[in-house]
């Protein structure tokens, strides 16, 4: 075993503490990662408190991480030390699954989690909010030489998250999508759709984040608070990438899709909603929703923000700031993403 530190809590807004936790020795096919940078998601801070359900404590957080390699089993074939490399979500699957052949390990049934899942050891999976981690090679990310690691390190979830259901839907020159919330998965998502051409709108709530939000890409901006905004932009969209991480009100956003035009649901709020299938039924309107991405897919994502110059905006903290990140993005005071600087974690 090899001890590592990291930063975990011990319970629901149990503050962060430095620990150590043991990875795995490497095994054949294993990467030992210097871990860089982690990214804070807010699915981090949904498990933290238990808004999804029973999490296993203590908890070591981060499935948006970046860093170099430190080491290889003798027989990783893809990445020597030195590279510089990442890992998102999923740190293993079973490989043989039709959705795993197929590429899309997200839908594997026994896909394992970088943290709260079991390993294959048997032990729970602890994620980046860490110095190092080992990964079997296959669910390693390469990050390309024109990404600077820290505003790489959340493309591993916000990125994928938002770049999948775009490219599923087919967005391109043409399409009218709307991105609703500008967080750390909306950002992304109006980078990565104008990138693809499309005319995108941002729904946010006030007028706060109005010129960040035109320098990411989006053409029009438009606050929902005062509610003028679903009246005026009725039938307006052909998508609607919904990235916000508490409840709405389906059937006013609903009714802005044009006619076969689809919300997609990546936000993951604690409690359910409910719709009026009148809103649905008149546009031939679809609701849906989308996880994460598979590996070849955050790959080609990746390689995708290189050669369009995006990262992700990011404010940098130390580990001891962590339980202060927290609170300020469930406070949406966040642009756009917070990162832990690990090399701010003490040995
Ligand atoms: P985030 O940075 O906190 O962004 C969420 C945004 O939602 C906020 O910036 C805010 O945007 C908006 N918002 C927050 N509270 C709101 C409220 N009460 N009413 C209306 N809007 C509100 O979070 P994130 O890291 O981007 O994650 C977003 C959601 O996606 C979370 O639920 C997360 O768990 C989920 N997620 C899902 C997947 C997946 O695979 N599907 C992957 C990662 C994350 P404005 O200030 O612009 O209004
Ligand atoms: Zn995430």
């Amino acid at each position: 075993m090899l001890p590592v530190t990291a930063f975990a809590t011990a319970g629901p807004r149990v503050p962060f503490e430095r620990t150590t936790i043991e990875r795995r020795d490497l095994g054949p096919r294993d990467v030992l990662i210097a871990i860089a940078y982690a990214g804070i998601c807010h699915s981090d801070i949904h498990t933290a408190r238990e808004e999804w359900g029973a999490t296993t404590f203590p908890l070591v957080p981060g499935h948006e991480i970046a860093g170099v390699v430190e080491a290889v089993g003798n027989e990783v074939t893809t990445y020597a030390v030195g590279d510089r490399v990442g890992v998102g979500c999923l740190v293993d699957s079973c490989g043989e699954c039709r959705h795993c052949v197929a590429g899309n390990e997200q839908f594997c049934r026994s896909s394992i989690g970088t943290y709260g899942s079991t390993g294959r050891d048997g032990r729970p999976t602890a994620g980046g909010y860490s110095t190092h981690i080992v990964v079997t090679e296959a669910f390693v990310l390469r990050i390309p030489d024109a990404l600077p690691l820290d505003v790489a390190a959340p493309l591993l979830c916000a990125g994928v998250t938002t770049y999948s259901p775009l490219r599923h839907w087919k967005v391109g020159p043409g399409s009218r999508v709307a991105v609703a919330g500008l967080g750390g998965l909306g950002h992304m998502g109006v980078k990565i759709a104008a990138a693809m051409g499309a005319e995108v709108t941002v729904l946010t709530r006030t007028d706060s984040k109005a010129d960040d939000a035109r320098a990411f890409g989006a053409a029009h901006v438009r606050a929902t608070a005062d509610g003028t905004a679903f009246r005026e932009l009725r039938n307006g969209f052909d998508l609607i990438l919904n990235t916000v991480s508490a409840e709405l009100d389906l059937d006013r956003y609903v009714r802005m899709l044009d006619v076969d035009g689809a919300m997609v649901n990546v936000g993951l709020p604690e409690n359910a909603l409910s719709i009026s299938l009148m809103s649905l039924v008149g546009n031939r309107r679809s609701l849906a929703g989308s996880p994460i991405g598979g590996i070849a897919e955050t790959q080609e994502m990746l390689d995708f923000c290189a050669a369009h110059g995006l990262g992700s905006t990011i404010e940098t903290i130390s580990a001891t700031e962590i339980d202060a990140a927290y609170e300020r993005v469930v406070a949406g005071d966040v642009r756009y993403r917070f990162v832990i600087d690990t090399a701010t974690i003490p040995a």
